[in-house]
């Protein structure tokens, strides 16, 4: 049994889908971390610095945090680093001697999440197209800029993209939906982070007969597990994957955060949370 307390749990609004308690709950045991289950929690919207802070009185010292609240979790940090100071959006919180310590594992757990096949040949010095400008496109941009990309983004409110090109720094060609085709050609990588083509949504169309053999299109989408993106993607040859790899890797490297141990990701744990859909 090791020796580490923290008790942990994911907040968020809506929270019954979370799959992160699964994911958690499984390495807990496996890891044989001496705590209680991990858990999730809805927070209300109007009441959520309140109940944040009485969820650390009721001793929980690791929170994930999720939709709407991570931006509000990194304006309640007490310390934060400097990738996240430019995210400006939280993840992952450590709760300790009164102190708020505030990280993102979003962009760890994209590039983990990608294998060194993909990184070689369609992201370092290579042309990526990322779909979207909201909380997870700031975390993927961050990402793609670090493996070395050429980053073009489509996002519906282009206003969105030239700020997180200012407030990350990054240098982001800015093209629109009407111009996906006149570009496709070009691109190696394709990242969705829109909710385009969860379910009763709109899709993202692309004529893939235009594009590059070996495009890897990455929806980070994983319910549907296979959105009509990669449905297109896979039916023209084209190498792709869904949201579960960056779900369990994000979460790898917040439970390595908590407890000090970096969780063996294998196929079992795959079975269990696609068993959650
Ligand atoms: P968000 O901050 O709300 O951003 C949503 C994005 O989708 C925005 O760029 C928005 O465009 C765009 N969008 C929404 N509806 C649209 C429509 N009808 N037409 C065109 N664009 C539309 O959300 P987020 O936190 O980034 O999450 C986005 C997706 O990523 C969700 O599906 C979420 O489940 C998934 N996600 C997965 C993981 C993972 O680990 N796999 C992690 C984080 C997020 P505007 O800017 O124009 O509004």
């Amino acid at each position: 049994m090791s020796e580490t307390t923290i008790k942990t749990a994911v907040i968020g609004n809506p929270i019954q889908h979370s799959l992160s308690p699964q994911i958690h709950n499984y390495w807990i045991k496996q890891n044989k971390i001496n705590t209680t289950n991990y858990e999730k929690i809805k927070i209300d919207i109007s009441s959520a610095v309140d109940e944040i802070r009485n969820l650390f009185e009721c001793g929980f010292g690791g929170l994930n945090v999720t939709i709407p609240f991570k931006e509000l979790a990194y304006k309640l940090c007490d310390n934060v680093d400097l990738p996240i100071q430019k995210l400006k959006a939280v993840n992952t919180i450590v709760y300790k001697n009164n102190i708020i310590t505030g990280y993102n594992t979003d962009p760890a757990g994209f590039i983990n999440s990608i294998n060194d096949q993909i990184k070689n040949n369609n992201i370092i010095k290579k042309n990526s197209l990322v779909f979207g400008a909201g909380g997870s496109a700031r975390s993927i941009i961050y990402a793609l800029n670090k493996m070395e990309s050429n980053i073009t983004v489509i996002n519906r409110t282009a206003e969105k993209v030239e700020l997180i090109s200012k407030d990350l720094d990054i240098p982001i060609k800015i093209k629109s939906y009407k111009e996906i085709n006149n570009i496709i050609s070009d691109i190696d990588l394709i990242v969705n982070t829109t909710s385009l083509g969860m379910k009763d949504n709109h899709n993202i169309e692309i004529d893939f007969d235009k594009s590059k053999a070996n495009l890897h299109v990455y929806d980070l989408i994983y319910n549907p597990q296979q959105t009509k993106l990669l449905i297109d993607a896979e039916m023209s040859g084209c190498t792709y994957q869904n949201g579960l790899d960056m779900l369990v890797h994000q979460a790898a490297e917040s439970f390595f955060i908590w407890h000090g141990i970096y969780p063996t990701i294998n196929e079992e744990i795959f079975s269990i949370i696609r068993k959650f859909k």
